[in-house]
């Protein structure tokens, strides 16, 4: 894991208004980490749970987890739950980035203080982030396009709009792309979120962007693997799979074997493993009241969060091996298997 040089630290503000008796009464002598997750759909939501129950129980406490399945309703029952089950710390993944906001304040009314896993709650006085910097994921993905297609049609195939990590990697695409939108060496053919991150979605975007532009296209970047294979589905359907070069994130199995296979040229590999043992790591400092160690601050359209966030690694057919194989992300037979 990398930190910038310059560290800042959460002290603890929200003292847990329940008196210690009463915890340790509830719970044996064990802190209680609550993880309120929005979906595990993509196949990195799983490793994030496992990850994190094994680290908080490494670290000697317990934890409850909570699954959504994509519904604000159900994720703001879910937090009321964790919240009366006593739990010292709440860490949330967010389906909706606005919509779970109350859950922060009642957290907070409880006494029990918020961390913002993965993706940023809006407009909240949430604790701390801890996310990988998504910011650099979209420009990892644009610098490795550009490197294979530096003129030329482009489309963007964005994630879900209520997720903030959707434009935060939007941001950093276009952070690389913009003076050469300017220069007239790119041009912005299409450009769409695709609803709640589905590979359904991100494939009826694509088919319209190939509809609309008569299938002259030279690049597509998708928000992450499961809309990059979306994407990559609509162009074979053209014939264009492995025409085309797609980017992608997460490191998925799937989009490894393409990359190999030649019809995705890149993913962003980001350590599961890290962000959940930092999270819990951070979830345990601030039950005990400690302060957790931060290296960035992330405006939420309300106030400017205490931030860590993790570096994220560009991953190509060149590098594969060195990266999630050698780190044992995925197995290297699994990866290089025939289709
Ligand atoms: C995460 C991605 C994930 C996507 C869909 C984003 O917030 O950062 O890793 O693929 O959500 O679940």
């Amino acid at each position: 894991m990398i930190l910038t040089a310059c560290e800042e630290e959460v002290s603890p503000k929200n003292e847990k208004k329940e008196p210690e008796n009463e915890r340790v009464a509830d719970s044996g002598d064990k802190l209680k980490i609550g993880f309120s997750m929005d979906t595990l759909e993509e196949e990195r939501w799983p490793r994030d749970r496992d990850f994190f129950k094994e680290a908080v129980e490494s670290l000697g406490a317990d934890v409850m987890i909570r699954e959504a399945r994509g519904d604000d309703s159900l994720q703001i029952v879910h937090a009321e739950t964790l919240i009366s089950a006593g739990v010292d710390v709440l860490v949330i993944v967010p389906h909706n980035a606005e919509a779970v906001a109350t859950i922060v304040n009642k957290a907070h009314n409880a006494g029990i203080k918020v961390i913002s896993y993965d993706r940023l709650v809006k407009n909240s006085s949430v604790d701390l982030y801890i996310s990988f910097d998504n910011e650099l994921v979209g420009e990892l993905q644009a610098k490795a396009i550009t490197k294979l297609v530096p003129k030329g049609k482009y489309v963007y195939i964005g994630g879900a709009n209520t997720d903030n990590n959707a434009h935060l990697l939007k941001q950093g695409v276009f952070n690389v792309l913009q003076p050469l939108i300017d220069k007239g060496d790119i041009q912005i053919v299409y450009d769409q979120w695709s609803e709640n991150w589905t590979p359904e979605n991100a494939y009826a975007n694509m088919q319209a962007a190939l509809k609309t532009n008569n299938n002259e296209i030279d690049a597509v970047i998708a928000g992450n693997d499961g809309t990059a294979s979306g994407v990559i589905k609509a162009l074979e359907a053209q014939g264009l799979a492995n025409k085309i070069p797609v980017a992608g994130q997460d490191a998925e199995l799937a989009a490894a074997q393409r990359i190999v296979q030649g019809t995705q040229a890149v993913t962003i590999y980001k350590p599961i493993k890290t962000l959940a043992y930092e999270a819990a790591k951070a979830a345990i400092k601030m039950a005990e009241g400690e302060t957790v160690k931060t290296n960035r601050k992330m405006n939420n359209g309300k106030l400017e969060i205490p931030s860590l966030l993790l570096t994220p690694i560009a991953v190509d057919k060149n590098n594969i091996d060195d990266t999630i194989i050698a780190d044992g992300f995925h197995q290297h037979d699994q990866v290089y298997e025939k289709p």
